[in-house]
């Protein structure tokens, strides 16, 4: 941990921390890879995250309800690949967050955990304000247009590009051992890993699960959160979407309050969740 590191974290504490006390790890935040609904961000919407999300703290799924389980984000870098592609046929570019804990004797098992190369799944919520078609340019936030998204035109995969990204609400980091994650991570999942359609069922299940768990939490915290996650276990995969959509027409609707930024109003941007 260099010195500069150690200031950039004091600025968000309230006394100076020594680096023993600190504890600091990267995580990946978002990229521009086309997801699985066929969306992706823009270059803009990636720069303009790459600032909202400093100082943002997270929070480990896993163990939400234990003591000092919070990380804050303290720098970000956005990193452009060069050797891999995306669907579109960009260079592969991603949002990098380093982030730091306060060293505690609650924390230290997570601490372990996270050193011990255990995967990371990362979820982010931001408001964007702009939708726009990849075929024609127009932003379908405020008109329609007559391609669907997930279909080829031209040989070019039609996508949303969200755009006018204004406020980053959250991020919430889950850590699972490698091999009960594979396949679940809905981006940075390595692409030579060939799944099985099983395996890609039940991972899908687990992603949904996971994303009702935090649209439930965007709209009334983590007692809304935890109901959700119990009701959603014993339900298969048409129901899980079902759910998720229900979700997601509330988030829609009327904009979710905001945990950690009482001043931002979402300003009828719709909520994503990636
Ligand atoms: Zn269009």
């Amino acid at each position: 941990m260099t010195p500069e590191i150690i200031e950039k974290i004091n600025k968000f504490t309230r006394r100076e921390f020594t680096e023993e006390e600190l504890y600091v790890f990267d995580l990946i935040l978002c990229d521009n890879e086309i997801d699985r609904d066929c969306e992706r961000f823009s270059d803009g919407a990636l720069e303009k995250m790459s600032t909202l999300f400093i100082g943002k703290t997270g929070i480990f799924d896993h163990n939400a309800a234990a003591a000092n389980q919070n990380a804050r984000i303290y720098d970000t870098e956005l990193v452009t690949d060069n050797s891999r592609k995306t669907k579109n046929g960009e260079p592969y570019r991603y949002l990098k967050a380093s982030a730091y804990m306060i060293r505690t004797n609650e924390n230290k098992n997570l601490i372990a955990e996270i050193d011990g190369g255990i995967k990371k799944e990362v979820s982010i919520s931001c408001s964007s304000a702009k939708r726009i078609c990849s075929v024609c340019g127009r932003d379908r936030a405020r008109e329609g247009c007559e391609h669907v998204k997930g279909r080829l035109y031209n040989g070019r995969l039609c996508h949303i590009i969200l755009d006018g990204v204004s406020d980053a609400y959250e991020w919430s980091f889950v850590a699972v051992p490698a091999q009960v994650n594979a396949g679940v991570t809905k981006k940075f999942t390595d692409e030579r890993d060939v799944k099985s359609a099983v395996a890609e069922y039940s991972a899908e299940d687990s992603e949904l699960r996971c994303e009702i768990r935090r649209l439930a939490f965007f709209r009334g915290g983590r007692a809304a959160a935890e109901a959700a996650e119990v009701s959603a276990r014993g339900m298969n995969t048409p129901q899980l979407r079902g759910l998720k959509k229900a979700y997601e027409r509330i988030a829609g609707a009327k904009p979710a309050e905001v945990q950690l930024m009482p001043d931002s109003k979402p300003n009828n941007a719709d909520m994503y969740k990636i």
